[in-house]
C-alpha cells in the first residue's frame, strides 16, 4: 500500500527511513484507507502479526513480536453500566504501544536499521526499547525528566540508552530532531529516527485492537473511550473501524470518544471552541504524563477522525484523575493515572452516547510511582 507526503504527495522512498518528507518537511501517511479481509487473518502468526494482511507491507517481511495484542476484555459496572474494558495494560511492555512497535520494529529490520531513536514521555519508549531489543536494533531514548522512575528503568533494562531531558515533554522532541538532523552522534552511524508520532507505521498496528475488540464484543461497540495526546492510537482504532465497515464485518462505525486531561487539551479546545480555542491551551504539568502533548503532529487528521465517527473530545480537571484510578483498581482494573482520566470522561458519558461502552486502558499502573491522593480527592 503506498505511503505519501500528505502535503506534497512524494511516495515514501525505497530506501532508508525518513520521518519526514525530504522534498517538504511533511507528513507521511497512507494514501488509501487500510483494507481489511476476514478470510487473510492468519493465526499461525505472532501477536498481531495474524492481522499483517492489513498493514500494507511487503510480503516478505519479517515479523517482530513479543506476542502483543490479543488482550483481555473485561465487563465491570460503571456508573451504573455494564462497561467494557479493553486491557491493553497486559500487552509485553505495558501499554498500547507495543502494537506499534511491533510494526515499526519490523519495518526497521527490513529497512535494514542498526541504530534508532525515539522520544517518548516513557511508555513508547519503553515499548520501543523491547521491540528494539527484540530486533536487535541499538536504540536510545530522548525521555523528559519528569518521566515516572519506572519507566526509566524499564527502558535502560531493555538495553537502550537513556537521555534525560528537563523541562516538558516537547523540549525532549527537541533535542531528538537537534541529534537526527545533525545525523547522529560522531563516530556513529546516522540513526534512524523510530518516531512513534512522525512515521505511520504503527498506525495500523493499532487498528489491530478495533479487530479484537470486534471479536470480542461479537459487533462493533456503541462508543469506543480512549485517551488522547497525539491521537495515534485513536487514529489508527478509527482507521481500524473503517476498514471492518468496509469489509462488511461491522454496520456501524462506533462513536469515538476521545479524551483529554484539561492542563494539556489542545484537541478539546479546538472540538469545543474551534481555532479560537487554542489560545487557551497549554502544556501544563499533568498526572496524566503520557498524553501531555500540546501540539500533535496529526491533530487534523485525529479530528477529521473523530468527525466521521459522529465522536467527541472530553476534558478530564486533574482532581478526577486519582479518584478515577481508585475507582478502576477497586474493580481490579489498575492503569496509571493517564489511563484513568477514561473514568472521568464515563461520569461525562454514561446515558449520553450509544451503547454498549467500551474503554481503553492504555498503560499499566505499575510504572506509575506510588502516590496517595489528597483525602478531599477521595471518593470511595
Ligand atoms: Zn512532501
Amino acid at each position: 500500500m503506498p505511503i505519501q507526503c500528505t502535503n506534497c504527495r512524494q511516495l515514501y522512498p525505497h530506501q532508508g527511513l525518513p520521518y519526514k518528507c525530504p522534498s517538504c518537511g511533511g507528513l507521511f501517511d497512507y494514501a488509501a484507507p487500510l483494507a481489511y479481509d476476514p478470510g487473510q487473518v492468519d493465526p499461525r502468526q505472532p501477536g498481531i502479526w495474524r492481522y499483517r494482511h492489513s498493514f500494507g507491507l511487503p510480503e516478505d517481511i519479517d515479523p517482530v513480536s513479543l506476542g502483543e495484542g490479543n488482550t483481555p476484555l473485561v465487563w465491570a459496572e460503571a456508573f451504573g453500566l455494564p462497561v467494557a474494558f479493553k486491557c491493553e495494560y497486559l500487552n509485553p511492555s505495558g501499554s498500547f504501544k507495543d502494537r506499534g512497535s511491533a510494526v515499526i520494529a519490523g519495518v526497521l529490520r527490513w529497512r535494514g536499521a542498526s541504530h534508532a531513536v525515539e522520544d517518548s514521555s516513557g511508555n513508547a519508549g519503553a515499548s520501543f526499547a523491547a521491540y528494539a531489543a527484540r530486533a536487535g536494533v541499538r536504540a536510545r531514548i530522548y525521555a523528559p525528566d519528569s518521566a515516572s522512575g519506572p519507566k526509566r528503568y524499564q527502558i535502560e533494562a531493555y538495553g537502550a540508552d537513556l537521555v534525560r531531558i528537563m523541562g516538558p515533554r516537547s523540549n525532549a522532541a527537541k533535542a531528538v530532531l537537534r541529534l537526527v538532523e545533525a545525523g547522529g552522534e560522531s563516530g556513529e552511524p546516522a540513526p534512524a529516527y523510530a518516531s512513534h508520532a512522525y512515521l505511520p507505521f504503527n498506525l495500523p498496528g493499532y487498528a489491530t485492537l478495533a479487530y479484537e475488540l470486534v471479536d470480542q464484543m461479537g459487533g462493533a461497540p456503541g462508543s469506543l473511550v480512549l485517551p488522547v495526546g497525539q491521537g495515534g492510537l485513536l487514529l489508527g482504532v478509527g482507521r481500524g473501524f473503517q476498514a471492518l465497515g468496509a469489509a462488511g464485518v461491522i454496520d456501524r462505525l462506533p462513536v469515538l470518544v476521545g479524551v483529554q486531561a484539561r492542563a494539556c487539551a489542545p484537541l478539546w479546545a479546538l472540538y469545543t471552541y474551534g481555532p479560537a480555542g487554542l489560545g487557551w491551551a497549554a502544556e501544563a504539568p499533568t498526572l496524566a504524563e503520557g498524553i501531555r502533548v500540546l501540539q500533535p503532529l496529526r491533530g487534523d487528521a485525529v479530528l477529521n477522525c473523530i468527525a466521521a465517527h459522529q465522536g467527541i473530545v472530553v476534558a478530564v480537571d486533574e482532581e478526577e484523575i486519582i479518584p478515577g484510578r481508585e475507582q478502576l483498581a477497586h474493580r481490579g482494573l489498575f492503569v496509571e493515572p493517564t489511563s484513568a482520566v477514561v473514568w472521568g470522561a464515563l461520569a461525562q458519558l454514561v446515558g449520553k452516547v450509544p451503547e454498549p461502552i467500551a474503554v481503553v486502558l492504555t498503560g499499566t499502573g505499575l510504572k506509575a510511582p506510588a502516590q496517595t491522593p489528597p483525602t478531599t480527592f477521595r471518593t470511595a
